[in-house]
């Protein structure tokens, strides 16, 4: 992201927070849509690293390179860009599947 996308991306992520926290105020629930509540959280904590100042929010911790702000809407949380989430799921499943495999090998009992 610039940063204007930056600056951009602050301002909607806090227009859908906002819209969220009145559709809650007015007594509208959303009892097939959990999400939602997960997505007010994500975004407060979003929201609460860009008040500590966190310059890092919108660039990759891994390769530095800039996050997309549509990536960011959807994920405000997100510290990866798309390449390097891919690559660090691919090596999480890969650890559990090195796991189980470690847990299913039959113990050689002399
Ligand atoms: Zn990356």
């Amino acid at each position: 992201m610039t940063n204007k996308e930056r600056n951009d991306w602050i301002k909607e992520l806090f227009a859908i927070y906002q819209e969220i926290k009145e559709r809650y105020a007015n007594g509208e629930r959303f009892p097939h849509q959990i999400p939602q509540r997960w997505r007010m959280v994500r975004i407060e904590k979003a929201m609460a690293e860009i008040r500590a100042g966190n310059a890092e929010r919108g660039i990759c911790i891994e390769c530095e390179k800039s996050i997309p702000k549509k990536r960011m809407l959807a994920f405000p949380e997100a510290i990866w860009c798309v390449n390097c989430a891919e690559i660090f799921e691919f090596q999480q499943q890969n650890k559990r599947r090195r796991h189980h495999m470690r847990l299913d090998v039959p113990v050689a009992i002399k």
